[in-house]
């Protein structure tokens, strides 16, 4: 789950880590209300999306930037006039972008030096790992590319934290010295407090600057929390904001499936991630391009996969439509009835190309056979995917 950079700012201001002040505007007055409030002489007007980039990024159809620095009022308010209802495309958002409902009005900052800062999992060793580079600012993935060795990171234990001799490590590699080291100490090891204590997935500061007098602030926060650990973080779940995510994929979790937007144009429909995932490749094996991601479930029922096939015929990208079944705990009969009930409430638009396998196969294919209902059958992957991919070139 993802948060906006204002909630990961307050939850940075209760871990003690120094973070500018700020206000969050929905309507222009309202930003310059804000900038009034936090007395000037310069501030910074943020359009809040879960996505990076926004500096660099640019409202759809305009030069507005998603980041600007303002000096009166009046600027906040037609910055906030600009940015609010726009789509704000970033090199994270896709082209369609996605729509500002709010920014963050900032008191500016006097930036000496921008620093980069993140924590993810490293599988690998099976720890947090928290990475810190000089080359901070708005072009990380350009330095992890073309300059991995400016990145340094240090591995820590989520019982102990960081240990203070890895932050003062850090700290000299970022060339700092005098009282910054001290705060840069304080600061790292409060962050890695954060993500261990929330379960974050990553937890990213970029950037984190420098001031003028040698203190430390971090002056952007992403947050990303692991959806596996929500069920122990009422509060968390508060921040929450729908409107950010995808509506198909709300919809999914909402009926207990898994299911991950993509961009083709072959809707999968498949029981247990392994197929789902194997269904995916022999798809783009035969050239096609998978639009999902959907996994079912071992034990879906018929309200399930119905609303499954409403997710994926009510997607206007998808022209054909792969139903993938081995039957283990899930009978075929029920996914028969699940495609007939389907078709009886939304019709089938585009060609369904079925492949069952596995418990009641038989009874399974009985019922599709003898509905009337237009379908194409499949005997195994290979014919499915193949089946599938032509369906979707002709449309
Ligand atoms: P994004 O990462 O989405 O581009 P940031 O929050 O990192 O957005 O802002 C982009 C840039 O804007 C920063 O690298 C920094 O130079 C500048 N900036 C952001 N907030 C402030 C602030 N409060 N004061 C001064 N400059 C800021
Ligand atoms: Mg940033």
């Amino acid at each position: 789950m993802k948060i906006h950079e204002f909630q990961g700012k307050q939850l940075f201001r209760e871990a003690g880590i120094a973070v500018p002040e700020g206000i969050v505007a929905k309507t222009p007055e309202e930003a310059a209300a804000a900038f009034k409030q936090l007395g000037g002489p310069i501030a910074v007007v943020k359009a809040q999306v879960h996505a990076g980039g926004r500096g660099k990024g640019t409202i759809k159809g305009t030069e507005q930037r998603g980041v600007e620095l303002v000096k009166t009022a009046e600027d906040a308010a037609r910055v906030a006039k600009a940015l609010l209802g726009g789509d704000l495309v970033t090199i994270q958002t896709g082209a369609e972008g996605q729509t500002v409902k709010q920014v963050l009005v900032e008191a500016g900052c006097d930036i000496a030096r921008e620093l980069y800062l993140g924590i993810v999992v490293d599988r690998g060793c099976g720890k947090p790992v928290l990475m810190v580079s000089t080359e901070g600012g708005m072009d990380i993935e350009k330095v992890a590319h073309e300059t991995p060795h400016l990145i340094h990171a240090a591995e820590f234990d989520p019982d102990f934290g960081l240990q203070s001799y890895q932050a003062r490590k850090l700290a000299w590699k970022l060339g700092l010295s005098g009282t910054s080291v001290r705060a840069a100490e304080k600061l790292m090891r409060a962050v890695c407090k954060v993500f261990v204590e929330n379960d974050c997935s990553l937890a990213e500061v970029n950037p984190l600057v420098v001031t003028g007098s040698g203190d430390l602030m971090a002056l952007d926060a992403k947050i990303t929390f692991d959806d596996n650990a929500m069920f122990r973080h009422a509060k968390l779940a508060e921040l929450r904001d729908t409107a950010e995510e995808d509506p198909n994929e709300l919809r999914a979790g909402a009926a207990g499936l898994s299911y991950v937007q993509l961009e083709g144009n072959i809707g999968c429909l498949v029981n247990g991630a392994g197929l789902a995932m194997s269904t995916m490749d022999i798809v783009k094996l035969h050239g096609g391009q998978p639009s999902n991601f959907l996994d079912v479930g071992g034990g879906a029922n018929k309200d399930q996969v119905t609303e499954a096939f409403r997710i994926l015929l009510g997607d206007p990208d998808v022209k054909a439509v792969l139903v993938n079944i081995f039957g283990g705990i899930m009978q075929c009969t029920t996914i028969a009835n699940a495609i007939l009930a389907a078709y009886k409430e939304v019709g089938f638009n585009v060609p369904l190309v079925v492949r069952l396998e596995g418990t009641e196969v038989e009874e399974g294919r009985k019922i599709l056979a003898e509905s009337g209902v237009d379908i194409i059958n499949a005997e195994g992957l290979t014919d499915a995917a193949k089946k599938v991919v032509a369906a979707a070139t002709a449309a």
